[in-house]
Order: structure tokens, then C-alpha cells, then sequence
């Protein structure tokens, strides 16, 4: 089998790094052509000796993005992993897919900010966006060999959190180093800091929406505290087809970089027996309030609401992890910002950057309020 020419973007971060982790226990499969970091200079560094990778660059770098379609197009790359973070990486998801090559998609707010726009471009480029995220992947899998029009319901499952049993009076004095300890996943800060808010399953229904062109009232949350079960499937023959294995990231990367074949991740398959219990729960959107808003959104189809939504929370949960604001206040921080949306749907990558510049302008002036 012929090596698959990849590219990484945002190797230095946590679904970047056990990326390449995949790709060196896979050494025939693979050659580096190019990986990314934004401005962590001296891991990618290492990570170039690493992997072997012929270009190394900086995605805060002004040319960077240009030089980053140049490298895809001189080199033939077949498959770009995209692990950078955050909805200011959304031109470069787009240029990349305007490429015409397949993506690996791990960041999840580009899609939620302009998802009709993303999976539009990629039907016209005849491309696969292969997701990353371990719900879509579970999904995407499930989805293999069926017919769309068949399904009766995408579950997806949420592990609660660090903060599933916790009361909710007892939600406003959380500490940031508690809201930091996710019970099953290792990932980076911002979106653990999303799942111990639950904004991280209100952000994945969104991204399952547009991934999978699927209505929202087919689309639902339970929590799943053991995180084994990905997500699942029912279709209208009354079968159900769930994705299971261990928490760990490795699973769902491999499975983007292989796609359409299996390749090693180093992950143990689940052997059931020693799983004591695999328990099922309703949410309780009283107590995860971003959950809350982020599935009142997902019905109205606004992707200038659901922009101002992924901006607020962005921001909000950095002023969060800055001391700046309380852990209680990023819901309240996403509805001030929600209720002073006045732009409309954007319809091009241009009026989508233009919207996440005018939420970030009215994120900054709430926030300003609270400091
Ligand atoms: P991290 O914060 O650990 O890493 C982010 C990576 O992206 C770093 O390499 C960073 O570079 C780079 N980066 C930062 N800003 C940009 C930018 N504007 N353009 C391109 N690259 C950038 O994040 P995670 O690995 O946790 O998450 C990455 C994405 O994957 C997020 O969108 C997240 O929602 C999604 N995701 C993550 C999961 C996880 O398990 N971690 C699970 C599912 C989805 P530098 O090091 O220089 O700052
Ligand atoms: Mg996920």
C-alpha cells in the first residue's frame, strides 16, 4: 500500500500530539509532509525531528495559511489532520478543503459556526471530512453501510463531566482547578473546561447536525458516565447501532487517518466483562445551563446565533480560566451576548468571519462588564 502523504495542523496540542504518536506507530503508513503549531516554537521543533516532517510552520505566522495550501498542492498531500484549535482556524479549514483534499476534522467550532457553508464546499470539492471528534466518529461509523433516510435518532453521549453529581448550589463557588479535571478524557484546557459545562455536547449537537445533514428533532444527548459507548444509531427497523471502546482519543484519530482502513492505535480493544456497569442518564439542563442554550439554538437553525453562541463561549471560558469571570457566569456571559445579536446568516466564508468579528466585539464589551 502506497504511504498516505499527511499534514498536520496544531501537532503541539493534545489530539495533535496523540496524532502523531498514531502516525509513529504506523511507520510504513505515512509521510509528514508538513505540521503546524501556532506559536509553540520549540515543541514544533520537535515534533518536526519527530515525525520527520519536511516543513515546519506557525499558524500565527501573517503567510503561514498560504504557505500551508502552497505545500498541499506542490506536494500531493492525500489528508491534512486539522487539530488547531478555536473558530479563528476556520479560513484555513476552509482553504485546506478548497483544496480538494480529504480532512480529518477534529476542531469542532468551525463547524459550528459554518457548517452549511463547510459541508457545502466539501460536497462541491468531492472531498471527505472525516470526523475526529469521538461522538462523530462513533456516529460516522454507525452511519457505514446504511442508508440516512433510515435513521430514527443520532444519540450522542456525554460522560457529565467533573460536576455530574455535584448540586447545583453548590455551582457557584467551582474552582478552576476542578473544573480542569475531566473524570475520563485527557484534552486540552478550553474544551475540557466545555465538558465540565456540558457547552461541549451543546457544541457537538450542533457539529453532528451539518456533519451528518440530519434534522435536529433526531438528534439527542444522554450522559454515560463510563464513556465506553461513543454514541449510537437507532434506525426505523427498531435496530441500534452503537460505537464502543476505551476513553482515549487514539481510537477515533486512527480511524480518521486510516479511513477507509483500520490502522493500529495502540488503544487495547474493551474486553466487557470487566466493565462492572455501563449506566445511562437523562441530562439535567437546569444544572448544565450551556447544554440548555446551545440545544434551544441548535432547533432555530441560525448560524449567526450559533456563531455568537461558540464565540461567547470561547471567550467566556478563557475569562473563566483567566480568573476573570466565575464558572457560574459563561452561561449568563452566552445569553447577554445571545440577546444583542442584530447580523444575519452568513451565506459565504466571508459574511462567516465577518459575523465571528462582530460577536467577538460584543463577547468583549459583556465581558468588560464583569471586570
Ligand atoms: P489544544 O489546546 O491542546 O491544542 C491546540 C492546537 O492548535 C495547538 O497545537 C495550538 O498551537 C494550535 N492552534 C491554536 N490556535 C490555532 C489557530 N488559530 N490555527 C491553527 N492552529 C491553532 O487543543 P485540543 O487538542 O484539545 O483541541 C483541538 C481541537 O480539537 C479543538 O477544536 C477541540 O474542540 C477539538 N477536539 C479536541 C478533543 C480532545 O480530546 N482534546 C476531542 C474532540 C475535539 P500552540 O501549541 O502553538 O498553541
Ligand atoms: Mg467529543
Amino acid at each position: 500500500m502506497c504511504k498516505k502523504k499527511i499534514g498536520i495542523v496544531g501537532v503541539t496540542g493534545s489530539v495533535g500530539s496523540q496524532g502523531a504518536e498514531v502516525i509513529l506507530a504506523n511507520p510504513n503508513k505515512f509521510d509528514v509532509i508538513f505540521i503546524s503549531s501556532h506559536q509553540n516554537h520549540q515543541s514544533l521543533l520537535e515534533y518536526k525531528d519527530k515525525l520527520n516532517a519536511k516543513y515546519a510552520l506557525l499558524t500565527s505566522q501573517p503567510s503561514s495559511n498560504q504557505q500551508i495550501i502552497d505545500i498541499i498542492y506542490e506536494e500531493q498531500i492525500d489528508v491534512v489532520l486539522f487539530a488547531g484549535s478555536g473558530v479563528n482556524a476556520l479560513p484555513l479549514v476552509y482553504n485546506i478543503i478548497c483544496c480538494g483534499i480529504d480532512i480529518a476534522l477534529a476542531n469542532k467550532e468551525a463547524i459550528v459556526t459554518a457548517g452549511s457553508i463547510i459541508m457545502e464546499t466539501a460536497r462541491q470539492h468531492n472531498i471527505n471530512i472525516i470526523p475526529v471528534d469521538s461522538e462523530h466518529s462513533a456516529i460516522f461509523q454507525c452511519l457505514l453501510g446504511h442508508n440516512k433516510d433510515d435513521v430514527h435518532k443520532m444519540i450522542l453521549t456525554a460522560s457529565g463531566g467533573p460536576f455530574r453529581l455535584r448540586p447545583i448550589d453548590a455551582f457557584d463557588c467551582i474552582h478552576i482547578s476542578e473544573a480542569l479535571k475531566h473524570p475520563n478524557w485527557s484534552m486540552g484546557s478550553k474544551i475540557t473546561i466545555d465538558s465540565a459545562t456540558m457547552m461541549n455536547k451543546g457544541l457537538e449537537l450542533i457539529e453532528a447536525k451539518y456533519l451528518f445533514d440530519i434534522d435536529s428533532s433526531k438528534l439527542d444527548v444522554i450522559i454515560h458516565p463510563e464513556s465506553i459507548v461513543h454514541s449510537y444509531v437507532s434506525f426505523i427497523d427498531g435496530s441500534t447501532v452503537a460505537q464502543m471502546g476505551l476513553p482515549n482519543m487514539k481510537t477515533p484519530i486512527a480511524f480518521a487517518l486510516g479511513y477507509p482502513n483500520r490502522i493500529h492505535s495502540s488503544v487495547p480493544t474493551i474486553d466487557l466483562w470487566n466493565e462492572s456497569q455501563l449506566t445511562f442518564y437523562k441530562p439535567d439542563l437546569d444544572k448544565f445551563k450551556c447544554l440548555k442554550i446551545a440545544m434551544d439554538i441548535l432547533k432555530t437553525d441560525s448560524n449567526a446565533l450559533m456563531t455568537a453562541m461558540n464565540a461567547a463561549n470561547e471567550q467566556a471560558v478563557f475569562s473563566f480560566l483567566d480568573g476573570q469571570i466565575q464558572f457560574n457566569d459563561i452561561p449568563v456571559v452566552i445569553e447577554q451576548v445571545l440577546d444583542k445579536v442584530k447580523f444575519n446568516n452568513a451565506t459565504n466564508i466571508d459574511e462567516a468571519m465577518s459575523n465571528i468579528y462582530e460577536s467577538s466585539r460584543l463577547v468583549s464589551s459583556v465581558i468588560r462588564s464583569y471586570t
